[in-house]
């Protein structure tokens, strides 16, 4: 099924929906394909909630590699997960599967799949677009999914409120607890959104008699932080994807913005996700694996 080293990658800002995307299309269509995560928190075991990592459960039982996988006291450079990753799409490849890449960190998904990668320039801090090469290692077919900023924004407040419900704040509190976070310096898993908007109210709260006052503006505050700098996530992440065109990457937008709309709106968004995303994405791939 795999013999040009075809490969799917699905783009996209924090909360735009890749992981969704990526499932229904390995697990509906495209069932012989396992998926290799490209968020450079998510690579980390733990921190579940707060780094948003897919669910065993809505995994479907489709093969995930590099989620969760990677001590959370190590750190991985882009060189290195060019390297882990590569050796997961060759595997992958070799049994005749398709390797979906999936994750919203574009310096990782740079890193692997440029074919010439220079660990020590950063494209997207270099302010000549044009002297970088757009040459890939691999057959790529890039989908981008994309949500307006506006929209996205709203939705990624709300979920911080859902993540929150889900235990994000007991998960970081243990993480606290466990010392992982004063050991060594914020590399890795310490650098997810969460650690340090709450780190000063997890310490005050560990105090006896602390104010209960003080204590929940501190909490409103961190709170208020955390949706904002994941806005920025999102804001930075589609300036990322943007340079990525410039530079000649062909990616194909996907606009789910009617989906979020409706969401926001409490309306349905089954029927749109299908018509708005899923349809046209089988379509891109197909023709992509018909070239
Ligand atoms: P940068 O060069 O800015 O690190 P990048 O493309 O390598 O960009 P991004 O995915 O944009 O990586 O992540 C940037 C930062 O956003 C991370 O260092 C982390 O602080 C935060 N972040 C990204 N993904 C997550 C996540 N899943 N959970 C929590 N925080 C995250």
């Amino acid at each position: 099924m795999n013999p040009t080293n075809k490969t799917i990658v699905i783009m996209g800002p924090t909360g735009s929906g890749k992981s969704k995307l990526s499932i229904d299309l390995t697990s509906r269509f495209f069932t012989n394909s396992e998926i290799i995560n490209s968020d450079k928190i998510q690579l980390y075991n733990g921190l579940n909630i707060t780094t948003n990592k897919i669910t065993l459960q809505d995994q479907l039982g489709v093969t995930h590699h590099l989620l969760g996988s990677i001590n959370s006291s190590s750190s991985v450079t882009p060189f290195e997960f060019r390297s882990l990753a590569s050796r997961f799409i060759s595997n992958i490849t070799s049994r005749k599967k398709l390797p979906f890449i999936v994750g919203g960190s574009n310096s990782l998904i740079y890193a692997l799949l440029s074919k010439k990668f220079n660990p020590n320039s950063n494209i997207f801090h270099d302010p000549k677009p044009d002297t970088i090469s757009p040459n890939l290692q691999y057959n790529c077919c890039f989908i981008y999914v994309h949500v307006e900023l506006p929209i996205l924004n709203q939705y990624l407040k709300k979920r911080v409120d859902e993540m929150l419900d889900s235990g994000m704040l007991q998960e970081l509190e243990n993480f606290y607890e466990s010392g992982a976070i004063d050991s060594v310096s914020r590399t890795g898993l310490r650098q997810a959104i969460g650690i340090p908007e709450l780190e000063k109210y997890i310490k005050y709260t560990k105090c006896t008699d602390f104010d209960k006052d003080a204590a929940k503006t501190m909490y409103d505050d961190a709170i208020k932080e955390i949706k904002e700098n994941t806005c920025q996530l999102a804001k930075r992440q589609v300036e990322k994807i943007q340079r990525l065109r410039e530079i000649g990457w062909d990616l194909q937008k996907i606009d789910a913005t009617e989906v979020f709309t409706a969401s926001l709106n409490g309306e349905r968004v089954g029927e749109i996700w299908e018509r708005d995303v899923v349809e046209p994405s089988v379509k891109i791939v197909k023709r992509f694996l018909e070239e």
